[in-house]
């Protein structure tokens, strides 16, 4: 793409880095604040930059967070024994939106995935386990996308805490396999939360 300004690509190139933006649609959204007050691009700007730096994830639970710790996990009325894992927060606010879970959140912030090269080491497992160790959780709720790579996680968890004595279990799946939480709707999902099965069921199946 041939542009009259130096200062124009290197802002289309910038933006196209993003998923699911071309060069055509940054172009488009380059050209767009272009035509709106500098102000505006300066509020885009101070915004991203500001929330990239000032960002944090629970101390707790690794979800994103505006402070140490969570709302969540800093809420009383939420039962700390019962714990939801889940990949990353889209999930957390998936399960939030059914407002029929009243425990707390484990976020790994993703999946073992061999083929994108994500090992165990990368994700959030071993504070999860250390604080299965701790003797206060009653129940881990295993809530990963049902894909190849959302299994082996589960499996890879569940051996490491299988002994201790804390149920396990996994949302239901009225949930087509392979769908990712975030895509279900909220009466599914929150259905599928009601109707766990334990885990051991579900490695039989
Ligand atoms: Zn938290």
């Amino acid at each position: 793409m041939e542009l009259p300004s130096k200062l124009v690509e290197n802002a289309v190139n910038e933006m196209a880095q993003l998923p699911g933006i071309g060069k055509r649609t940054a172009l488009r959204l380059v050209l767009h604040l272009l035509k709106q007050p500098l102000e505006q691009t300066e509020g885009l700007t101070n915004a991203l930059a500001t929330m990239r730096k000032d960002i944090q994830f629970c101390q707790t639970c690794h979800t994103i967070s505006d402070a140490e710790i969570c709302g969540i996990c800093a809420n009383p009325s939420r039962d700390k024994a019962i714990i939801c894992v889940v990949e990353d927060v889209r999930d957390v606010m998936a399960l939030e939106n059914t407002g029929m879970f009243k425990g707390v959140y484990h976020v790994l912030g993703g999946k073992i995935s061999p083929i994108e090269g994500i090992g165990p080491s990368q994700l959030k497992i071993t504070s999860l386990v250390e604080k299965a160790k701790l003797g206060v959780i009653t129940e881990i709720i295993f809530a990963l996308s049902s894909t190849m790579e959302g299994d082996t996680t589960n499996f890879y968890i569940y051996k490491q805490i299988k002994d201790l004595a804390i149920k396990t279990s996994t949302i239901a799946r009225g949930i087509a396999v392979g769908d990712e939480l975030e895509y279900a709707d909220e009466v599914t999902l929150g259905r599928s939360l009601l109707n766990r099965i334990p885990f051991e069921t579900s490695i039989r199946q």
